[in-house]
């Protein structure tokens, strides 16, 4: 495989935008940088891969990203410490996780020389565009789409591969109320609910409509065979705390193996916090809240980090979580967050 050091050509964009960005008021995701990087996949290889200006793409409708949906995606962050320096966490991982999810949707990997030396290289120009207030950070957007045409059902010739960054506040404010999913499922076994494909994500849009339009900010996705057993809540994993044991479902066909997810494990085990990856049934959860031994529910991921749930729905009725002091929740986004902004030592050697 060819070794890019310094292989990526860069076209300048003539005048900056960051001068009308208010840094203090960001929203999530929805303001880009001056920049973006572009990689084609022709004839059987990826071509050198190229830093040029935002802007549109111009496509051939029959390209079969429209027709068949081969489309897949990562979501990382960049944070800057006190000093202006710019980090990454556990960057590798999203690359890993990117091919795994290619493999799947029969797409080509993409070499990983590629993906860090041209985040590396995007990162460099755009460093300026990474936030430095609180809670804050640059999210960035690596995705790749069939690009090659032809109504024929069957894998594309062509696809390219960019990444996007966009400067972006918290994800979420505060704690959410969810719903707990008894008729639909976002993956199936066999399926792609573990690759980050771009369907995956259109076909939770409908149940979370429904759920939204019943009072809930977010779904709970059960089991698409039982419906019994939580395994992801929204976009992100999940996390039960039953007393003082921290439960996660354990990842397979339907779950996405989430960064924050493995790092949080790991913290938690840092911290002498007993945690147990098992299936973890929905009676289970409905028992423990109404026993009082349900202590917390949270959510986790890279946007929000960590999203702490105040209470769900299951079968018409609603169950309230405890507001708790110390909570694991909040104990364990600190740990990670000054893990990620260089706050404090990182043993784990998760900064890049
Ligand atoms: N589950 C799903 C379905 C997701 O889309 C995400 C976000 N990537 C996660 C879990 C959390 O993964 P990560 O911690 O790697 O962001």
């Amino acid at each position: 495989m060819e070794t890019l050091v310094n292989n990526i050509s860069i076209e300048k964009s003539s005048s900056s935008k960051i001068g009308s960005v208010d840094f203090d008021n960001l929203p999530f995701g929805s303001i880009y940088t001056d920049h973006m990087l572009v990689c084609e996949y022709v004839d059987g290889d990826w071509e050198r891969p190229k830093i040029k200006p935002y802007a549109n793409l111009s496509l051939d409708p029959a390209s079969k990203i429209f027709h068949y949906g081969q489309s897949i995606f990562e979501g990382m962050k960049a944070y800057k410490d006190e000093d202006g320096q710019a980090w990454l966490f556990r960057p590798e991982d999203n690359h890993a996780r990117l091919n795994i999810s290619a493999s799947r949707m029969a797409m080509p990997e993409l070499p990983k020389e590629y993906f860090m030396e041209g985040l590396t290289a995007l990162l460099q120009l755009e460093k300026d565009w990474i936030p430095t207030t609180e809670g804050s950070s640059l999210y960035i957007r690596p995705f790749m789409f069939a690009s090659g045409v032809g109504f024929h059902a069957s894998p594309a010739d062509r696809y390219t591969f960019l990444i996007c960054l966009a400067p972006s506040g918290p994800y979420f404010g505060g704690k959410v109320k969810v719903l707990i999913e008894e008729k639909f499922a976002r993956a199936a076994n066999g399926g792609v609910g573990y690759a980050k494909a771009g369907g995956n994500y259109a076909a939770q849009f409908y149940p979370t409509k429904l759920a939204v339009e019943k009072g809930y900010q977010q779904v709970i996705w059960t089991d698409d065979n039982t419906h019994e057993f939580i395994e992801e809540a929204g976009a992100m994993n999940i996390f039960v705390r039953i007393n003082d044991t921290l439960l996660t479902a354990p990842t397979n066909d339907r779950i996405l193996d989430g960064i924050t997810r493995k790092s949080i494990l790991e913290l938690a085990k840092a911290e002498g916090i007993q945690t147990e990856v098992r299936k973890v049934k929905v009676s289970e959860v409905v028992d423990a809240a109404q026993n009082g031994s349900l202590k917390e529910l949270f959510g986790a991921g890279t946007a929000a980090v960590v999203s702490p749930i105040a209470g769900f729905g299951y079968q018409g009725k609603d169950y309230e979580l405890p507001e708790l002091e110390n909570s694991f929740a909040k104990r364990l986004k600190k740990r990670i967050t000054d893990i990620q902004y260089n706050k404090v030592e990182d043993p784990f050697g998760w900064r890049f």
